[in-house]
């Protein structure tokens, strides 16, 4: 199942994504919250209390409420997560391109929750950002609770995958000596457009993944170059932070970031981000400047 949040920033609906609900080329959105009126939203509580699981009986049902979808504005398919933690260098090449080796311990790191923004939503620059650019990547959201998980288990606890951009200020990366505030500024966490069940990704370490800048291709890469896996991923975190229900994990970002070309491809006004992983869908930003 795709499961997508519908509706203006902050009202979002918990939805289903159906491609093809009113024919080959008109998708709709199963409307949850109608049809299950205690599914208030794709939240902790839902991922916590089994949600998952009567989705597919929603869908089953003959009177089914769907909407069209065209129009429609997706938010982040997950609400108000616990915690948003993300990968540093967790790609050889992008290791080298934005410099240094890569990760031997993965290198963890958080965005703020504020930072979320819908997956075809403006992402838009502050008066003092000048040097910004995009990462797009794998997300893993959390499906239960989870402490000291075994690799060999470890993907048991995932309830899904969707694409992530970790948007950058550069400036304040550098200047903080330290990843939270330059990943963290308002609109710089586009998440979606879909959160795809794990059911429906059988290799996570096997999806193509690009970012395109104006239809000019600048990322191109999969996610089998990812250096910790998955699995090593949750059980290193696991290993002294609880994982709640509804929690994001970023992956990492492979090489051809706009920050490492020759001349730089920095975000500008004006701009159209385009960030996608294979089965996952792809996010569309224009860029714009907040005044
Ligand atoms: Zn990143």
């Amino acid at each position: 199942m795709k499961l997508v949040r519908f509706g203006p920033p902050g009202h979002e609906r918990p939805g289903i994504w159906i491609a093809d609900a009113f024919g080959p080329d008109a998708p709709g959105i199963l409307d949850v919250n109608a049809m299950a009126f205690d599914i208030a939203d794709y939240d902790a509580h839902f991922f916590a209390h089994g949600g998952l699981r009567r989705l597919p009986a929603l869908l089953a049902e003959p009177r089914r409420v769907v909407v069209r979808a065209d129009g429609v504005r997706l938010g982040p398919p997950v609400a108000r997560p616990g915690k948003i933690m993300a990968l540093g260098k967790n790609y050889a090449e992008h290791a080298r391109e934005f410099g240094g080796p890569p990760a031997v311990v993965p290198v963890v790191f958080s965005k703020a929750v504020t930072s979320l923004n819908g997956p075809y939503d403006p992402i838009r620059l502050p008066p003092v950002s000048r040097h910004v650019d995009g990462e797009v990547e794998l997300a893993v959201v959390i499906g239960r609770p989870a402490r000291r998980l075994a690799e060999e288990t470890a993907l048991e606890v995932v309830a899904g995958y969707c694409v992530l951009n970790d948007v950058t200020d550069r400036d304040a990366q550098r200047a903080a000596q330290q990843w939270f505030y330059g990943k963290s500024f308002d609109t710089f966490c586009p998440l979606g457009p879909w959160l795809v069940t794990a059911d429906e990704v059988p290799d996570p370490h096997a999806l193509r993944m690009f970012s395109r800048l104006n239809g000019e291709p600048l990322q191109a890469g999969t996610t089998a170059e990812m250096i910790a896996r998955i699995p090593r991923i949750l059980a290193h975190i696991s290993a002294g932070i609880t994982l709640e229900p509804g929690d994001v994990i970023a992956t990492g970002t492979p090489a051809g970031i706009g920050s490492a070309r020759n001349p730089p491809r920095w975000l500008q006004p004006g701009d159209v981000l385009e960030t996608g992983v294979e089965g996952l869908g792809t996010q569309r930003a224009v860029i714009e400047r907040e005044r």
